[in-house]
């Protein structure tokens, strides 16, 4: 199977360029990226935490018009192309962190729990096959209330609770709006389900804890607010000796579309303005420490680095 060290991918990358493909590749070569998936685990060290992303699977989201507010569907295809992503559908993919910090392991968002796409829900599977057992969670910690970020943690007929032995994290900003019985009258229609179905379950959780700017909430991991994607959208940020990571939850969506273009304002962003302020301010930190970066919603292995490049951004996965 084709595999090519860094050296080789980089020298790929410039590569594409010498063929007159204008600007940089932001993909993982698909031998390795398809490698990882099948997989369904990727393993790395954070200075002495190991940190393991977790593919729970794609929704391959039809393309329609108001997906992005300030790009065409055209645009948006060509995005795609330059990619070298399939035109067909918008790739939405879904990955977790998981992170062993003493002996407890952290889990950071929840999943689909496969009520989001036919091709998702494979976190419990992959988890497995990475050797970390679920039931081991101590602490599950939550970027926003989105429903692939949270359909994990409950029971698709019943609610009931999937890790009820978990202390769950929550920002306390979108704890606030989504139990706010006001919200359910100002969301719209498609949204109301949601919003029930949140303030039927997490308000009556015993193992719920909120937390509010920027705290220690596990060992080396902190709360970090980057509102805007959800008015309470939260990434976490991780370090252990010289070495730190980010976990950006939301901050964007696919790095093809949006890490690229970081002034396309994807139409589930709540605050359009503050999420691309926010996105750009994140990016710019990442760059200038050196850190990694993993985002929920960046394909497969869903952490890598970020780099400039002109008004927008670069992101290359780990290989
Ligand atoms: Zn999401």
């Amino acid at each position: 199977m084709f595999r090519p060290s860094r050296r080789e991918f980089l020298h790929l990358s410039g590569g594409a360029a010498a063929l007159g493909l204008s600007g940089s590749l932001t993909f993982v070569p698909s031998a390795i990226a398809d490698e990882a998936r099948e997989k369904g685990y990727y393993t790395y060290k954070v200075g002495d935490m190991e940190v393991t992303s977790i593919y729970d699977g794609i929704w391959e989201k039809p393309h329609d018009d108001g997906f992005i507010r300030n790009a065409t569907v055209d645009e948006t295809k060509a995005a795609l192309e330059k990619a070298g992503l399939s035109t067909e559908f918008i790739p939405i993919e879904f990955a977790q962190t998981v992170v062993k910090t003493g002996d407890n392991l952290v889990l950071i968002d929840a999943g689909t729990g496969g009520q989001m796409s036919p091709k998702a829900g494979a976190t419990v599977k992959n988890m497995k096959a990475a050797g970390l057992d679920p039931a081991d969670v101590k602490t599950v910690l939550i970027s926003h209330f989105h429903p692939d970020h949270i359909f994990g943690l409950m029971a698709k007929e019943t609610n009931e609770q999937t890790m009820p032995n978990a202390e769950i994290i929550v920002p306390a900003a979108e704890y606030k709006f989504w139990t706010d019985p006001a919200t359910l009258e100002k969301m719209p229609d498609g949204f109301k389900p949601l919003v029930q179905r949140i303030q039927a379950t997490i308000p009556n959780w015993k193992n719920v804890t909120q937390v509010d700017g920027e705290k220690e909430v596990a060992p080396g991991i902190r709360s970090l607010p980057l509102f805007g994607h959800t008015p309470g959208h939260t990434a976490y940020h991780i370090s252990s000796g010289d070495d730190e990571l980010f976990v950006v939850g939301d901050v964007t969506n696919i790095p093809a579309l949006f890490v690229v273009n970081p002034g396309w304002q994807v139409s589930f962003d709540a605050i359009p303005d503050l999420a691309e302020k926010n996105r750009r301010m994140i990016f710019d930190r990442v760059i200038s420490d050196g850190a990694v970066v993993a985002g929920y919603h960046f394909g497969f292995p869903n952490a890598g680095t970020i780099t400039k490049d002109g008004d927008g951004y670069l992101f290359t996965p780990m290989s």
